[in-house]
């Protein structure tokens, strides 16, 4: 009987067994080596079209592709001007999704930017099926959560976590935000305006969110993210939260946290915001 397709999550789950199972025989476990897994997979299937090459090129327009070459099986590239390391594990391991996921659908993916920000349960393309699988890979939710339990979070205890896991700092932290419990928002911005924002449950059950899609959204001025003479405030400092959002209450505070990646010239934004604390305004509260 054939197997089902696999999903995001089933793909990610069969390949955290292996790995597990490996770690418990001695093998590192993590970063994982995306590149061994990707080469080892298709046989250990039994599929008959395996991925038999993971190589670094030079292909100017996109920074992973899958391609499917005939009698062979597939070849994994990815861009050989990406310097970051965590940028090319994350990489491989999206086209190693879209191996798993989508290779009866198509012959060719080309993918311009893993920048895994389409990932989550809003979006469900191929690309975001693709990041979905490979955030499950890198960060198991089991040792994920073992290494961000910190009841405070701050870029310290992300940073140490992108060390662990071999992703970038974007990653860890967007595997965060997607993951807690606690109320928070994270902010990429550049040059004074969002590219995106993102709510966890808890932050965007109470109101607090941004819509950035199609928008042009400053960031608040007043807020630690606009004053350019602040590089970083990686633990973060007290802020009133209706520098952020108008309709909090007065009183109410949040942490913000931020970081300046030159290298990529964006600014990571972290607000930590009290779980009880609302910001729907006025006349957005459902039941008045
Ligand atoms: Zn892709």
């Amino acid at each position: 009987m054939p197997e089902a397709p696999f999903t995001p999550a089933t793909a990610a789950i069969r390949l955290t067994h292996w790995l597990d199972a490996a770690a418990a025989a001695g093998l590192q476990r993590f970063p994982v080596d995306v590149e061994q897994l990707a080469l080892y997979v298709g046989k250990e299937l039994k599929w008959p079209d395996p991925i038999f090459q993971v190589v670094a090129a030079d292909i100017p327009s996109f920074e992973g592709g899958l391609f499917h070459v005939e009698d062979q099986g597939w070849a994994l590239l990815y861009n050989r001007k990406m310097t970051s390391e965590g940028r090319i594990r994350f990489t491989q391991a999206h086209e190693l999704g879209h191996y798993l996921i989508h290779r009866l659908a198509q012959q060719e993916f080309q993918c311009s930017q893993a920048d895994m920000v389409h990932w989550g349960p809003e979006m469900r393309s191929i690309e975001a099926e693709a990041d979905d699988f490979a955030s499950n890979l890198l960060m198991p939710m089991k040792q994920f959560r073992a290494c961000t339990s910190a009841s405070d979070i701050d870029f310290d205890v992300l940073s140490d976590a992108s060390n662990k896991f071999g992703v970038s700092l974007t990653a860890a932290a967007l595997r965060w935000i997607r993951s807690t419990e606690q109320s928070a928002v994270l902010i990429l911005s550049r040059d004074g305006f969002m590219d995106w924002a993102i709510s966890s449950d808890k932050a965007r059950s109470n109101g607090a969110f941004y819509k950035t899609k199609g928008r042009v959204v400053e960031l608040p001025s007043g807020s630690i993210a606009a004053d350019e003479s602040i590089a970083a405030c990686r633990d973060g400092n007290q802020i009133s939260l209706s520098t952020w959002f108008e309709h909090a209450h007065r009183d109410a505070v949040a942490r913000e946290m931020k970081l300046v990646c030159e290298n990529y010239g964006y600014t990571l934004t972290l607000l930590s915001l009290s779980n009880g604390d609302k910001a729907w305004a006025p006349r957005d509260w459902g039941d008045t």
